[in-house]
């Protein structure tokens, strides 16, 4: 579960990234986080990744408590979350089958373990035909797809996806959110940062809003668009 409640983040230079946000997250939810640019989206999933901490409030993530979590615990929460950066962070030299591999080699998993799970997430996002290739010999979509992988491969209980469709023409960003929604179905909690409302519209699951750091609307798309009228 990821809990905020008053959160307020000032950066150094005195910038107030979020203004006093309170939501909650439960297990095996889909939620599509929206606003625009500056609002805070970034700094939200950073709090929950325990990249930074509050100004203020609390923030509870899968158990763990940020505003003082250990610095040494911080690998342990890691775990619980699978982040798919808007930038991928593939590695270039390393096959499709090496990077997934990689993510379970770092967190000391068994070689045995890792010849079992590594085939079965590259199957689960339809790579299973390109395991031996480069990230520099795959579309744009397939990477997204090996960043999902990767992000997978441990088992976490929470997804975020930073923009996974950013780059995608529609075809592909609909693949894209289709097998966020079958992760999701198989029960991991997903919290997808998006610009895409035409797909945000599609899919017809929690909407958070945000604008100026504050949370302006928070619900099923429909309530939403209600609640602006
Ligand atoms: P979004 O992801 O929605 O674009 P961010 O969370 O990146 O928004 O930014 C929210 C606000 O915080 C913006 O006004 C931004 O300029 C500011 N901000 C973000 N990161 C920093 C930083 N490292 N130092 C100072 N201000 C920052």
């Amino acid at each position: 579960m990821i809990e905020f409640t008053d959160v307020v983040k000032s950066y150094e230079q005195g910038n107030k990234a979020l203004n006093g946000v309170s939501m909650q997250i439960e297990d095996g939810e889909f939620v599509f986080l929206v606003g625009p640019s500056g609002s805070g989206k970034s700094t939200i999933i950073k709090l929950i990744t325990g990249e930074l901490k509050p100004t203020s409030g609390t923030v509870h993530v899968n158990g763990y408590s940020l505003e003082r979590i250990r610095k040494r615990e911080i690998p342990f929460l890691r775990r619980t979350v699978g982040v798919v950066f808007q930038d991928f962070r593939l590695i270039d030299n390393m096959t499709v089958y090496e990077n997934v591999a990689f993510a379970m080699r770092v967190i000391g998993a068994k070689e045995s373990e890792i010849k079992e799970r590594v085939p079965y997430v590259l199957d689960l996002v339809g790579l299973e035909n390109k395991t031996n290739r480069r990230p520099g010999e795959l579309s744009g979509g397939e990477q997204q797809r090996l960043a999902i992988a990767r992000a997978l491969v441990n088992n976490p209980s929470t997804i975020i996806a930073d923009e996974p469709t950013g780059n995608l023409d529609p075809a592909r960003a609909l693949e894209i959110m289709e097998l966020l929604q079958e992760i999701n179905n198989l029960g991991t909690t997903l919290l997808v940062v998006t610009h895409a409302q035409n797909l945000v519209n599609q899919f017809g699951n929690r909407v958070i809003s945000l604008d100026e750091g504050l949370i302006v609307s928070d619900g099923l798309e429909e309530e939403a668009i209600n609640e602006a009228q």
